[in-house]
């Protein structure tokens, strides 16, 4: 069912605390932890702990989490320091965007300047 835990979801293991993560901030709704592969100098993710594939489905069944996602991904940004210089917030959203991870997320990305091409 949607919003359900699914078995073979990398983040909803990470959600369940089977699999371990750097865990930045967390909230009774959402999870941020840092990407395995950063990036960039500060590159964090939020997820909601909920099941959704992508950001458009979590946001057509649940607004208040997707809206706390987003202030979310302000606090982590505050917390790394990366407010003033500047950061990129990205939902990569179907395989042909680069999505790996099939549990809505965002990738908070900063610490160095963003390419303005958006690839
Ligand atoms: P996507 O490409 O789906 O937008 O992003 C998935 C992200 O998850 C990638 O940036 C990848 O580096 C990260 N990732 C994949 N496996 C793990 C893991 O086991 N732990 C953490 N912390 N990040 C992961
Ligand atoms: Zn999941």
């Amino acid at each position: 069912m949607a919003g359900e835990p699914q078995s073979d979801c990398l983040f909803c293991k990470i959600v369940a605390g089977e699999i371990p993560a750097t865990v930045v901030r967390e909230t009774e709704r959402t999870l941020a932890f840092r990407d395995i592969s950063p990036k960039a100098p500060s590159h964090v993710l939020v997820i909601p702990k909920v099941h959704y594939p992508n950001a458009a489905a979590l946001a057509a069944a649940e607004s208040e989490i997707t809206a706390e996602l987003l202030v979310e991904a302000g606090e982590v940004a505050a917390d790394e320091k990366i407010v003033e210089s500047g950061y990129r917030l990205i939902f990569n959203t179907g395989a042909g965007a680069g999505q790996t991870i099939f549990h809505a997320h965002v990738h908070v990305l900063g610490g160095r300047p963003m390419n303005e091409n958006m690839v």
